[in-house]
């Protein structure tokens, strides 16, 4: 994985009248990386899609797409661009390669090399085979890999996609994440999506933005991490001494969940797991079952965009 910066974006601000929409955010992405970009609805995850993507100017701050400065050159940073916006602006009357060739007229590709684009394209988003099909009769997955084809045309270094899942069926859904993984790996990819498995399918990076703030920037290690179970569900057979449980080392409380089942919190530089079986075996407890609880990135996501835990803002790079 190279280490080249694709898109630099600092301290980035943008209001509509007196609503501040996106507020001072700072982030770069690399070759190699897939960003999802999160936040509840209202977030201000489209305007900061349309100022990277060159469709809205940013009140104050800067974005570099591959070098170039958005305002002082945004010929050079828009071609460095690929987007597919959430309605993919295909056009149904034409084939896929007629509509190809004109992305290919349109992102300046010389006229001799439009053809072969328009091929490595197709061939790159699984469209090889359907190429003298109209647009309008083809499935949504379909439409989409076309929405895709055209925001790679020109292979951009950079690819912004927004919510391009949305309305496809489980198969679909499988392969186009697949293919944004596949372009993942030689272009830089800012992904926008509600959809929380969707960002652990396919994205190395996340960054949650909330009120026009970024209130987390982590990688997907690093939310692992946060991840990271604290929690043990223990199925018992026979009651236990709560009291012996409650004094393992590490355990801070023990919860009874009335079905046989207790939840048992530690702290989670000290695993009490290899103690609790051992003490579990010699009482005779009849262990059935013992399973780590882990926060889901759902999870974390309601955690720090509710209000009542703003505490967490300090999880923010
Ligand atoms: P969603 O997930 O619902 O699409 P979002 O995260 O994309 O939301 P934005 O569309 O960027 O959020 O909106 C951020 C804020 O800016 C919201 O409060 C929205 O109402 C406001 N806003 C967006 N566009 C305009 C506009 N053209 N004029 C005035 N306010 C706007």
């Amino acid at each position: 994985m190279s280490d080249e910066v694709l898109v630099e974006v600092e301290d980035l601000s943008r209001s509509y009248g007196a609503i501040l929409a996106v507020r001072h955010i700072s982030f770069s992405i690399r070759r190699g990386q897939v960003l999802g970009f999160l936040g509840p609805n209202g977030a201000g995850k489209t305007t900061t899609m349309q100022i990277l993507s060159g469709n809205l100017a940013p009140s104050t701050g800067r974005v570099r797409i591959a070098g170039h400065d958005l305002l002082e050159d945004p010929r050079k940073a828009k071609q460095a661009i690929g987007y597919l916006p959430e309605q993919p602006p295909v056009y149904r009357e034409l084939t896929v390669d007629e509509y190809l060739d004109y992305c290919a007229g349109l992102n300046r590709i010389a006229r001799g090399r439009r053809r072969a684009a328009r091929e490595a394209a197709k061939k790159k988003c699984g469209l090889s085979d359907v190429g003298r099909r109209l647009i309008g009769n083809l499935s949504k997955g379909y439409q989409q890999r076309v929405g895709l084809a055209q925001a790679i045309i020109h292979l951009p270094p950079v690819i912004i996609l927004d919510e391009p899942t949305v309305g496809l069926d489980p198969i679909q859904i499988r392969e186009i994440r697949h293919l944004i993984r596949e372009l993942g790996k030689e272009h830089g990819v800012i992904l926008s999506t509600h959809i929380l498995p969707e960002v652990q399918a396919t994205c190395d990076q996340v960054q949650i933005i909330n009120k026009g703030e970024l209130v987390l920037n982590d990688s997907i290690e690093g939310l692992s991490r946060h991840m990271q179970s604290s929690t043990l569900s223990v199925g018992l057979r026979n009651a236990p001494d709560l009291g012996l449980i409650q004094g393992i080392k590490g355990v801070k409380s023990v919860q009874d969940q009335g079905d046989g089942r207790l939840h048992v919190f530690y702290d989670p530089s000290t695993d009490p797991t290899e103690a609790l079986v051992e003490l579990a075996v010699q009482k005779h407890w009849g262990l059935y079952e013992l399973q780590p609880q882990r926060a889901s990135l759902e999870d974390i996501f309601v955690h720090i965009t509710t209000e009542e835990h703003e505490s967490l803002k300090g999880a923010a790079a």
